[in-house]
C-alpha cells in the first residue's frame, strides 16, 4: 500500500489541529488503498497548540509531530516535515483548513497519472479582502517578471503534493532561506494544476500581517533573482548618458549668452536626490551580502526540541 504523507505546519492553531485530523481521517476512508500520515510541526507556538497535538497523537497513531524550538517560519515548518516525512508522496497545507482536505483524492489520482508536483492553484472567494487578493496577483506578476522562474499560476499556494523523489530533492537543498514556492518551479519536473476555492480561516487569526508578507516578498525575490543587483548598473549608464547631454548643452549656452546658469536649488536637489539613490542601491547590495552572511555560517533552517517519531 502507498503511504500519503501530510505536512501541517501550526502555529498558534490550538483550535484547528483536531478539525484538520477529522476532515483529513475523512477523506482518506473513502479513498482505499492508501495509508496516510499526518506530520503536525508546531512553529513555536505560544498557545495549547504542542499538547492538542500531543493528544491527538496518542489517540491516532497516524498522528505525528515535530515542535520546533521556537518559531522558524512556515517556510522552514514544511521543510522540516518533508524532511522527516516517509510517504511515496508528500502534501503541505495549511493548520487552518483553508486548503480542502478534499481535494487530496484530486491530487492523488493526477499523482497516479504520473505527475511529480501537483500543485494547486487559489481561486478567491468574495470574503477575501480585495486587498490581499490584488496585492498576491501583482507580487507574483512581479517577481515572475524579474526573476528566472514562473510563478504567475499556482506560485501562490503552499497546498501542493510532491512526489517522494522530489522531496528527496528538496532534502538536500541547504539554502538560509528556503522559498518552497519558488522552489517548486525551479526544480522542473512534470506538474499539474488543480484549481480550488480558499475558504476561510476556522479558528484563530492569520500570522501573516503586512510586515510578515512584505518579509516573505522580499524573500522570494532575492532568493530567485539577482536582477536588483543590475539596478546600479543601469541607472548608473542611464545618468551617465543623460549628464553628458546635461553638460554638451550647458557649454553651448554659455558661449552664445556668455552668461552662467544660476541654479542653488536644482544643484541641492540633484545632490539629495543621487544620495538617495545610492542608498537605494547600497541597501539592495546589504541583503544580497546579508544573506551570503546568512548562508555561509550554515546554520539549520530549524531546531527541533521534540518529535514522536
Ligand atoms: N504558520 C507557521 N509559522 C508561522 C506562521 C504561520 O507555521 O510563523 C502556519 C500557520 O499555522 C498555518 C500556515 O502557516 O498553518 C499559514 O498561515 P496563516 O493562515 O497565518 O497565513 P494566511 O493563510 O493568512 O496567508
Ligand atoms: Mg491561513
Amino acid at each position: 500500500m502507498k503511504k500519503i504523507s501530510i505536512v501541517i505546519p501550526a502555529h498558534n492553531e490550538e483550535e484547528n489541529v483536531a478539525l484538520i485530523h477529522q476532515r483529513i481521517k475523512k477523506v482518506f476512508a473513502k479513498i482505499e488503498n492508501y495509508r496516510f500520515e499526518i506530520i503536525f510541526v508546531n512553529d513555536g507556538s505560544r498557545d495549547q497548540t504542542q499538547t492538542k497535538i500531543e493528544d491527538l497523537s496518542r489517540e491516532f497513531e497516524e498522528v505525528k509531530y515535530i515542535e520546533f524550538s521556537r518559531n522558524f517560519g512556515h517556510q522552514p515548518a514544511v521543510k522540516a516535515g518533508m524532511d522527516l516525512s516517509t510517504g511515496n508522496a508528500v502534501i503541505s497545507m495549511d493548520a487552518d483548513l483553508q486548503h480542502p482536505p478534499e481535494l487530496i483524492p484530486d491530487m492523488i489520482k493526477k499523482w497516479e497519472e504520473g505527475f511529480d508536483i501537483i500543485y494547486t492553484i487559489r481561486t478567491y472567494p468574495k470574503q477575501i479582502s480585495a486587498f490581499k487578493r490584488k496585492t498576491s496577483t501583482i507580487y507574483y506578476k512581479f517577481l515572475s517578471a524579474i526573476s528566472d522562474v514562473n510563478l504567475s499560476e499556482g506560485g501562490g499556494s503552499d497546498f501542493r503534493l510532491m512526489d517522494a523523489s522530489v522531496v528527496g530533492v528538496v532534502r538536500n537543498m541547504n539554502e538560509a532561506d528556503i522559498f518552497l514556492r519558488g522552489l517548486s518551479n525551479w526544480m522542473g519536473f512534470r506538474r499539474a494544476g488543480i484549481r480550488f476555492t480558499a475558504g476561510e480561516r476556522a479558528f484563530g487569526e492569520s500570522s501573516y500581517d503586512l510586515k510578515k508578507m512584505m518579509k516573505f516578498a522580499f524573500t522570494g525575490i532575492t532568493a530567485f533573482s539577482v536582477k536588483p543587483l543590475y539596478l546600479a548598473a543601469y541607472l548608473g549608464f542611464i545618468f551617465s548618458v543623460f549628464s553628458i547631454f546635461g553638460y554638451g548643452i550647458y557649454v553651448v549656452h554659455s558661449f552664445i549668452t556668455k552668461t552662467e546658469i544660476s541654479g542653488w536649488a536644482s544643484l541641492i536637489m540633484t545632490v539629495v536626490f543621487f544620495g538617495g539613490l545610492q542608498l537605494i542601491i547600497m541597501g539592495i547590495i546589504g541583503i544580497y551580502l546579508g544573506k551570503i552572511f546568512k548562508q555561509v555560517k550554515e546554520r539549520p533552517n530549524y531546531i527541533i526540541r521534540s518529535k514522536n517519531f
